[in-house]
């Protein structure tokens, strides 16, 4: 992993400009202390790269292949690239992270894993690196989000974890959320809480930005195999609280000439107030351990989000992104429901790859950027399909 000094990135208050920081109840002060004190040392450690480097070969499957995608270039009139993670073990980039996580975990000796899951794709990337080293899993669900993720809770019984029902609130992420800390602060010895995007308290939207900053690391050199130079004049990805966008936008974020754009998932649209588009609906405010964008009421109550996609379905994002939106760095967009869909048939039929939901999000921006001919554009294709079949036979048009 290069080292990156980046006015973008975090500073050593946990700040990504006037975003991050920890806001977090004083009991969980000291696990927190732990982790922000040990987590450098240990992922820059020799041995620690060793071991990160070899499982994201072996069991991940990396590099992931960036793919010229030919007939999907012809239909935009520009070059456009997809950055595989699709192609990665569990289908996604979330297992990039997790594989980071359980590795900081032994390192810090702990024993027990615990993890919060809204619609269950993070459950899963977690209970299946807890498998691969024999540590005991328990993931927070909320009751609602279990009956409508009937499959991912399976997939993680059968990896062996514990899937126990948030109950209280709306029984959904919210809630899953604050099981997890609760039990984090019962257990603080013993038990890492694996977070799955770049969000939560300082240090961990910088430690999950990290992980998955192999991306856009991989994305660099492929580019100059393909191309003959490092640089696209674009990069575009989905956010739901953000990694798999943080880990394609990192090396770039200092090269100001390759445009970010960041897609958001504009649900139903933005008026009809079903959407899940942070930036252009919410405002400041602190959600799950940090201060960045959200959307609330007029007096502060988390507004429940709305996408057909279960992983873009977050009422805020992370510091890492609240911080680029602020500064312009990149240019976020919303892309519906409707948008997204067609965007994902399209690619389907055009390349036959069929894309998870969340990244038919960053599909659909291609439609709203100006593309010149020459233009060099990377899409990050951070899921597959699969899991989305009823989603795609729901909607219907194809
Ligand atoms: C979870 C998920 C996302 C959204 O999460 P980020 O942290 O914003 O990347 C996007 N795509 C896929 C396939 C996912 O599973």
């Amino acid at each position: 992993m290069s080292e990156v000094k980046s006015k973008y990135l975090v500073d050593e208050r946990g700040y990504f400009g006037k975003f991050g920081g920890a806001y977090i109840p004083e009991m969980l002060y000291p696990n927190v202390e732990e982790l922000k004190n040990a987590y450098l040392e240990i992922m820059n450690s020799d041995a620690f790269q060793k071991d990160f480097q070899k499982l994201l070969k072996d069991y991940v499957g990396r590099p992931t292949p960036l793919y010229f995608a030919g007939r999907l270039s012809e239909q935009y009139g520009a070059k456009i690239y997809l950055k595989r993670e699709d192609l990665c073990h569990t289908g996604a980039h979330k297992v990039n992270n997790t594989i980071g996580q359980i590795l900081l975990a032994q390192a810090l000796g702990k024993k027990r894993i615990i993890a919060e899951t809204g619609a269950g794709q993070h459950g899963v990337a977690t209970a299946t690196v807890c498998a691969l080293m024999g540590l005991e899993c328990t993931v927070y669900m909320g009751e609602i989000d279990m009956a409508r993720q009937k499959p991912n809770v399976e997939r993680m019984k059968i990896l062996g974890a514990e899937v126990r029902p948030a109950t209280s609130g709306s029984k959904t992420l919210k809630d899953a959320t604050n099981e997890a800390m609760r039990h984090w602060i019962n257990h603080p010895q013993d038990t890492h809480y694996i977070i799955g995007s770049v969000v939560g308290p300082h240090p961990y939207p910088d430690l999950v930005a990290r992980f998955q900053s192999v991306i856009s690391e991989e994305i660099k050199w492929q580019l100059k195999e393909h191309e003959g130079q490092e640089n696209p004049d674009y990069v575009i990805a989905c956010v739901g609280g953000g990694s798999n966008a943080a880990g394609a936008f990192y090396h770039y974020l200092d090269d100001e000439a390759v445009k970010l754009v960041a897609v958001e998932a504009a649900g139903l649209g933005n008026e009809t107030g079903k959407s899940a588009a942070t930036t252009a609906l919410g405002r400041e405010g602190v959600l799950h351990g940090s201060r960045s964008i959200l959307m609330q009421t007029d007096d502060g109550q988390v507004v429940e989000p709305y996408s057909i996609s279960a992983g873009l379905d977050y009422p805020g994002i992370g510091p890492f992104h609240a911080h680029l939106f602020d500064t312009g760095r990149a240019k976020f967009v919303g892309a519906t429901d409707e948008e997204a869909m067609i965007s994902g048939v399209q690619l389907s039929k055009l390349e036959g790859i069929i894309p998870a939901v969340e990244s038919a999000h960053a599909l659909a921006a291609l439609d709203k950027v100006e593309l010149k001919e020459t233009d060099i554009v990377v899409v990050n294709l951070s899921g597959r399909g699969d899991k989305d079949l009823e989603t795609y036979i729901k909607w219907g048009k194809y």
